[in-house]
């Protein structure tokens, strides 16, 4: 099997998350990845089923956890390519502590929150990027709190790449995911992903009249930190493509660590090497 093998899934029919996982498959084959060069790791939710539709190594975990479960997978064998995925509030709300603190290492891998601005799997209650407002099965008077801006978030923990597709506009996407796994550092990628079930707001339609491309605008520079928060913060449409860019050690390099994966070291001999990871990680 490659990743151009069909797979079942089961998510609703039209659901954005089938858009992330064909443009994810597309960026793999046009790297020529085979599955087991791949390791993915997903969270808790209807986009964490997506490690399970893809033919390559996959674990899916515990909520809100995908992050430091890829880390340590990267750490343990930087051959693999390293993929973490899961929702809006997987990523940004039970996750939110790994999400800054993996940003700030930056391990080689890449990251793809898909947003429905809502829990889908749980019948559509307000996620952390609703809006203000949203009606919701347990708010029918309208969400009360603000969303995050889960992409300023991550660039103020000191992200290396930053990235945002939509799951209906399939040749950028493909453009994105590829780029952010050629990156050689952490990248995140936001993919606005409507839930056709539980969100009627922010549809299809919604998005195609809200959103931009970042790179046609006069002021987009995608190297610098401070124009990039900008384009994230700003009133207004919302900027798809890469925001932000820059190379940084990654935490792999840091680490001093052997560059042959554990799987096949001679453990003894390595043993005074990991017990030190281990003691660093304590
Ligand atoms: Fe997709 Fe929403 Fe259905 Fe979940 S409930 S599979 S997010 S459309």
């Amino acid at each position: 099997k490659d990743f151009a093998t069909a797979t079942p899934s089961w998510w609703c029919p039209g659901c954005g998350d089938y858009g992330v996982l064909s443009a994810l498959k597309s960026a793999l084959a046009e790297l020529g990845k085979q599955p087991h060069e791949v390791a993915f790791v997903s969270g808790i939710g209807c986009s964490g089923k997506i490690s399970g539709y893809l033919h390559s190594y996959a674990f899916h975990g515990v909520h809100g956890r995908a992050l430091p479960v890829a880390t340590a997978v990267k750490l343990a064998n930087r051959d693999l390519t390293v993929i973490a995925a899961g929702g809006d509030g997987d990523g940004y709300a039970i996750g939110a502590g790994h999400f800054v603190h993996a940003v700030r290492r930056n391990p080689d891998i890449t990251y793809i929150v898909m947003d429905n601005q809502t829990y889908g799997l749980t019948k559509g209650q307000a996620s952390p990027t609703s809006a203000t407002g949203y009606v919701a099965s347990v708010s029918p008077e309208g969400n009360p709190d603000n969303p995050i801006n889960g992409l300023a978030l991550g660039l103020a923990a000191g992200a290396t790449f930053v990235a945002r597709g939509f799951s209906a506009q399939p040749k950028q996407l493909v453009q994105i995911i590829r780029a952010a796994i050629e990156h050689r550092g952490c990248s995140i990628v936001e993919v606005m992903s409507p839930c056709v079930t539980y969100n009627k707001i922010n549809t299809y339609a919604w998005f195609k009249e809200h959103i931009e491309d970042a790179a046609l605008r006069d002021d987009h520079r995608p190297s610098e930190r401070t124009a990039a928060f900008d384009a994230l913060t700003r009133e207004g449409k919302i900027p798809l493509g890469i925001i932000y860019q820059e190379e940084r050690p990654t935490l792999e390099e840091r680490t001093h660590l052997p560059q042959v994966p554990i799987a096949k070291h001679d453990l003894h001999g390595d043993r005074g090497r990991y017990a030190a990871l281990l003691e660093h990680y304590r």
